[in-house]
C-alpha cells in the first residue's frame, strides 16, 4: 500500500480509504470483519457518518478488536456530521459518534454534505458548529477538520475558498472531471483532497459495460479510473466501500500504484484507447466539462447532463446515465438543476462555451435519449441549423 501526505493535516494517508456507509445492510460480523480484513492489507484511513445509520457502531466494535493488536495511532478513523444553525444538535450528534465509535479523540471531522457556502454559512461561526469544532479541536478531543460535499464546481469552489477546512471529500473522476479547478485550488491551500465514490458515482465502474470493459482492457474499469486519479499527486485518497472482505481485493489492484514503471505504460495505452473511442463516438460533439457555459437562466446543469449523455452514446452507460438523469429536478441534494428540455435557446451559453458546442441541440437529444431511450427527431431544424450556422462559420 502506498501513503499520501493528507495535505496540511500531515496525515499520511493510505492512498485508498475504507468507506463504511455499506455497513447498514451488511450482518455485523460481516462488517467487523470487513474493517478488521482492510487494515490487514494496509488500510489506515476509516470513514463513517453519524448519517450512516449503524455504522459508527460498528466500526467502533471493530476498532475494539483491532486494537488490543494494533497501536491508536496507526490508524486515522474520519467521522461526518450534518453541520446545523443549531449548536446543541450538532453537540449532541457528535457525542453519540465519539460513544458509538469508542474513541477518545477523533483523527479528522468533516461537515456532511453541504454543496455550498449558502448551506452551510449558519454553522460558520465563532457561535456555530465551527466555533464548537475549534472548541473540541483546542481540547484536542478533534485533531483535524474537513468537509464533504456532494456540490457543484462553484459551490465546491466557494467552500474550499472560506480556507475553514483542512481537507475536502468531494466526487471527482475520470468520467466527471467537472471539479478539476477545484481539486487545483483545494492542492493551493494545502487542502487534503479525499476522493468520495469512485466506483459507484464515478460510473457504476462495479458492474461496468461491456463496451467500456472492452476500451479499458487489460484494466478493469474501476481500476483505470483509481490510476487516473493517483496519477494526480494532489489526489490523496480515493474510498471504496465493500460490504464483505471478498469484495476488497478487487478494489485495492492499484494499491501500490505510484504512477510510474510498467503499470504507468499500461495506464497510458488503456487511456489513449478510452479516448479514442470518446472520439469516435462523439466527434466534435465532445464537451470537455469546462463548465464555462455556466451560470444558465433556467439552471441547467449543461456540463452534467452532456457529459451522462456521451458516456451513454461512447460506452453503452445507459443505465448510469439515465438513473442520474432521472434524479434532475427532484429536488435531492445530489442532482441539482433542470433537466435538458427546459432549455427556451436564449443562446446565453453559447458565446461561452470554447468548443462551440450547439448546446441547445445536445441537450435536446440527450434529454430525449435519457427520459425515454430514443431520439425522435431534431427539436427545431431550422432553429437549430442557424444556431449551427453561427457557432462554427467563425
Ligand atoms: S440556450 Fe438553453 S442551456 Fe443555454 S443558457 Fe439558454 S436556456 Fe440555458
Ligand atoms: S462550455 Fe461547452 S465544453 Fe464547456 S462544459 Fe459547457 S458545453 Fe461543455
Amino acid at each position: 500500500m502506498q501513503y499520501r501526505r493528507f495535505g496540511r493535516t500531515e496525515m499520511m494517508l493510505s492512498q485508498f480509504t475504507l468507506g463504511c456507509m455499506q455497513f447498514t445492510r451488511c450482518p455485523e460480523p460481516q462488517a467487523l470483519a470487513t474493517v478488521e480484513r482492510a487494515v490487514e492489507l494496509g488500510v489506515n484511513h476509516i470513514e463513517t457518518a453519524r448519517g450512516y445509520g449503524n455504522s459508527e457502531e460498528r466500526v467502533g466494535k471493530a476498532l475494539k478488536r483491532i486494537f488490543k493488536t494494533t497501536p491508536r495511532e496507526d490508524l486515522y478513523i474520519t467521522t461526518k456530521i450534518g453541520p446545523s444553525s443549531n449548536v446543541d444538535e450538532f453537540k449532541r450528534n457528535f457525542d453519540i459518534s465519539m460513544n458509538f465509535l469508542g474513541l477518545d479523540y477523533l483523527d479528522n471531522l468533516d461537515f456532511h454534505g453541504p454543496g455550498s457556502y449558502e448551506t452551510v454559512a449558519p454553522a460558520m461561526s465563532d457561535r456555530g458548529c465551527l466555533g464548537y469544532v475549534r472548541k473540541l479541536m483546542s481540547e484536542g478531543v478533534v485533531r483535524h477538520f474537513g468537509c464533504s460535499t456532494h456540490g457543484y464546481p462553484k459551490g465546491v469552489m466557494d467552500l474550499v475558498n472560506t480556507n475553514e477546512f483542512e481537507s475536502i471529500n468531494l466526487h471527482y473522476y475520470y468520467f466527471y472531471q467537472g471539479l478539476r479547478h477545484v481539486v487545483e485550488r483545494a492542492n493551493e491551500l494545502d487542502m487534503g483532497v479525499f476522493i468520495i465514490s469512485p466506483n459507484n458515482q464515478g460510473g457504476r465502474l462495479q458492474l461496468p459495460t461491456e463496451s467500456l470493459s472492452e476500451a479499458s482492457a487489460p484494466l478493469k474499469p474501476m481500476t483505470f479510473n483509481h490510476m487516473w486519479l493517483l496519477n494526480q499527486p494532489g489526489v490523496h485518497t480515493l474510498s471504496f466501500g465493500p460490504a464483505s472482505p471478498e469484495q476488497i481485493d478487487d478494489n485495492l489492484i492499484a494499491q501500490d500504484y505510484d504512477g510510474t514503471g510498467p503499470d504507468r505504460a499500461i495506464f497510458d495505452r488503456v487511456l489513449a484507447q478510452v479516448e479514442s473511442r470518446y472520439r469516435a463516438r462523439l466527434g466534435e460533439d465532445f464537451c470537455t466539462v469546462c463548465n464555462q457555459c455556466l451560470p444558465c437562466p433556467e439552471n441547467i446543469n449543461i456540463p452534467g447532463l452532456l457529459n451522462w449523455r456521451q458516456m451513454h452514446k461512447a460506452f453503452d452507460m445507459t443505465e448510469y446515465a439515465q438513473g442520474r438523469y432521472a434524479k434532475v429536478g427532484s429536488g435531492g441534494a445530489w442532482i441539482l438543476g433542470a433537466k435538458g428540455d427546459r432549455c427556451t435557446k436564449c443562446g446565453d451559453c453559447l458565446p461561452r462555451c470554447p468548443e462551440k458546442l450547439n448546446i441547445p441541440e445536445l441537450l435536446w437529444q440527450g434529454h430525449q435519449e435519457l427520459e425515454t431511450g430514443e431520439i425522435s427527431g431534431p427539436a427545431w431544424d431550422h432553429e437549430g441549423d442557424l444556431l449551427k450556422k453561427d457557432l462554427r462559420s467563425d
